[in-house]
């Protein structure tokens, strides 16, 4: 069995039954029907793997990719940046962005278009790329971003709490069901969430508690119900907020977001109506209440994807749906992430309400863009010349393949890597 036709690859999926991995790309080497667009990254030259190794199952498909080198039980952050890439370079084929297509793979055009590895505090990266700086929409540059207003987030808490303050954390949710276009559903959570904190009647709760302000984060999953886009909101009060004064946070809340879901044509929220609440206890907490809570939940045990399918009771991050699709080819999947990146796009992940960051003494220094883009510096080790890059990018998870290596035993091991790939040599970075 050297592959599965595509419809009875979905039919043994639904099953849960494992299965052999099927990709676009081997779909497309063998001639079965793969979806648009996915035939333009080559297999990169290689021959079929033995039989043996497609029937043992979930690693075949990492012996394809560069990253089969990799060792299991490599450090987390090795295997996440992985992971990250790989996405990453399926949307370079199929995402509807430009600048996602761009982002790490073509060069800002800076030193004649070459790139060059750095190493800072022993990790690795490359400067001289393009980045898109998407939140939503970049398994790499969310990561970034997230990571900086997550560090963000928690030291504005830290610093509410060392000054005697307290954080109400709150998650809004509606029922809805599968087939409601995301586009419709998203604005419903980040409308309903600004009616929640405008008008008199909040005020007044405002000032009852001692609000100072908000922050709200916009998140999507994708389950049984379909789209399933809430918020996470940080309520930041003045003093030891009372028990009162949660109970009445939430009393408000629940009234004032059901009439709003009901006003959007939606059923009423059952579940205390759409509206979770408690006190926060810890700063990190904070950040990761808000701002990484989206950021792929399975990338850490990514090599053991065979029983992720059974683990995660239907729920999906958008990172994992286009892993389903980098794993299995699934169109739907592939679908589901392309209205994803159309209706998210131009939307705020994440809001501070207005004169907090003055409050909390945490100014905006860097946008979501120069989050993403931003040069961390270190040592340069290597200078990989613009056509050695060329085909870097063709060759699946040799970017990321080139940064460990690169980590590990610098420009040797690189120029190693990239001859076994049949590439040029990096250079030298010169002086
Ligand atoms: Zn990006």
């Amino acid at each position: 069995m050297s592959t599965l036709p595509h419809a009875s690859a979905l039919a043994l999926r639904r099953a849960q039954i494992p299965l052999p991995r099927v990709t676009a790309e081997t779909r497309a080497r063998t001639g079965s029907a793969v979806p648009r667009g996915t035939t333009r990254q080559p297999a990169a030259g290689r021959s079929p793997e033995p039989r043996a190794q497609l029937a043992a199952g979930p690693s075949w498909h990492f012996a394809k990719h560069v990253s089969a080198t990799l060792d299991r039980s490599a450090d987390d952050r090795v295997t996440r940046r992985h992971v990250r890439y790989a996405q990453r370079a399926v949307l370079w084929r199929e995402s509807r962005l430009q600048r996602v297509r761009y982002c790490g793979r073509i060069t800002h055009g800076g030193d004649g278009g070459n790139v060059v590895a750095k190493v800072r505090e022993d990790v690795a990266h490359f400067s001289g790329l393009q980045s898109c700086g998407s939140i939503w929409a970049c398994p790499v540059c969310s990561a970034k971003i997230r990571n900086g207003r997550a560090n963000e987030i928690s030291a504005a808490a830290a610093a509410w709490d060392l000054a005697g303050g307290s954080v109400v954390m709150m998650t809004l949710t509606f029922p809805h069901d599968l087939g409601m276009r995301l586009a419709s559903l998203l604005p419903i959570v980040a409308d309903g969430f600004r009616a929640l904190i405008s008008g008199r009647p909040w005020r007044r709760v405002k000032d009852q508690v001692g609000v100072v302000g908000t922050i709200r984060s916009v998140e999507v999953t994708h389950g049984g119900n379909g789209w399933h886009p809430h918020a996470h909101v940080l309520i930041f009060v003045t003093g030891e907020i009372s028990a009162e004064g949660i109970a009445q946070l939430a009393v408000y809340a629940r009234a004032r977001w059901a009439k709003w879901i009901m006003k959007q044509g939606y059923r009423v929220p059952h579940d205390r109506h759409g509206v979770d609440i408690g006190l926060c206890v810890s700063a990190k907490e904070a950040g990761s209440y808000v701002s990484k809570t989206q950021d792929g939940r399975s990338t850490g045990n990514e090599l053991a994807r065979g029983d992720m399918k059974q683990g995660r009771q239907g729920s999906r991050t958008p990172f994992e749906v286009l892993d389903d699709f980098r794993w299995t080819g699934d169109v739907e999947d592939l679908a589901l992430w392309h209205e994803y990146e159309a209706a998210t796009k131009g939307h705020q992940a994440i809001t501070w309400s207005k004169g907090l960051r003055k409050i909390l003494g945490v100014l905006q220094e860097q946008t979501d863009e120069e989050l993403a883009a931003e040069e961390v510096g270190g040592d340069d080790v290597a200078v990989i010349p613009a056509e050695v890059w060329a085909g870097v990018v063709k060759i699946p998870g040799l970017d990321a393949a080139l940064l460990d290596v690169c980590e590990r035993s610098g420009l040797s091991g690189m120029n190693k890597l990239l001859r076994r790939h049949g590439l040029g040599d990096a250079l030298p970075p010169p002086g």
